[in-house]
């Protein structure tokens, strides 16, 4: 069954103006565990569309679920991750990663462990104690994969997430963001402008027209293990 459904799921930036709707109408279903990239040329509505599964919007038509209930503001269930991290660049790794989890009175012996737990997987165990604005744009977003995860959310949200790293480290975080989603099983939602991104990394692919709002294209992409 379905993590998230969407029906006539609409956002009008400009209500009752006559600018097209940045998301018009859609009709989606995710599924559990699905890799969803998600394409489509500059302004067709594709932060939009995250901004909205995360909470950060509410839709102005329609009805957006996730386990059958709808969306409604920002919650645990839902991890986000963007292309500039919004880190504390003062504070350590460790410290950073910990702050969702301390911020759900998590206790503090459970919240240690599982801290360790992510930073071993993205690979930032000997790193935990650097302060952020110490790391390279990879770590940071490595740190950020932690901090998303730690929540233990339903899906995550990822926009452009490697967009601005060069072209080795975002090899290297494509392997790790495959690896993740391979041994969490986690349900991921992924924009990317790169078709060579998509078809590395995504299950599904779905393509944005230019005329904002619409989904024009939702095919099933071939996932090799042999790349795990
Ligand atoms: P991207 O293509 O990477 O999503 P954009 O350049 O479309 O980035 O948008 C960057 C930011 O500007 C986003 O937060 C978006 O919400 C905002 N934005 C985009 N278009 C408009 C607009 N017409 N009016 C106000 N804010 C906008
Ligand atoms: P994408 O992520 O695909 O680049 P966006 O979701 O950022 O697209 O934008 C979709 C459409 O909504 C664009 O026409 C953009 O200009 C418009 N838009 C985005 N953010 C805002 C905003 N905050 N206010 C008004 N219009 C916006």
């Amino acid at each position: 069954n379905e993590l998230i459904s969407m029906d006539s799921l609409t956002l009008a930036y400009d209500k009752g103006g006559d600018a097209a709707p940045a998301i018009d109408k859609i009709n989606l279903n995710i599924y559990r565990g699905e890799f969803v990239c998600v394409m489509g040329p500059s302004g067709c509505g594709k932060s939009t569309l995250l901004n909205i599964l995360a909470g950060f919007l509410s839709p102005t038509g329609g009805t957006v679920k996730l386990n059958q209930k709808e969306i409604k503001g920002i919650d645990a269930h839902r991890g986000v991750v963007f292309q500039h991290p919004p880190l504390y660049e003062w504070y350590s790794v460790r410290k950073n990663i910990a702050f969702g989890p301390m911020m759900q009175k998590v206790p503090k012996k459970k919240i240690a462990e599982e801290v360790e737990t992510y930073l071993a997987k993205v690979g930032l165990t000997d790193f935990a104690e650097k302060k952020v604005y110490e790391l390279s744009g990879g770590m940071k977003q490595r740190a950020a994969i932690a901090s998303a995860l730690i929540n233990n959310p339903d899906i995550l949200l990822m926009d452009e997430p490697f967009g601005a790293l060069d072209a080795l480290t975002r090899e290297q975080m494509q392997d790790l963001i495959r690896k993740i989603w391979w041994n969490t099983g986690k349900t991921i939602f992924f924009i990317t402008h790169d078709v060579d991104e998509a078809l590395l990394l995504g299950t599904r692919i779905l393509v944005m027209s230019r005329r904002p709002g619409k989904i024009i294209a939702d095919f099933p992409a071939h996932f090799t293990k042999e790349f795990i």
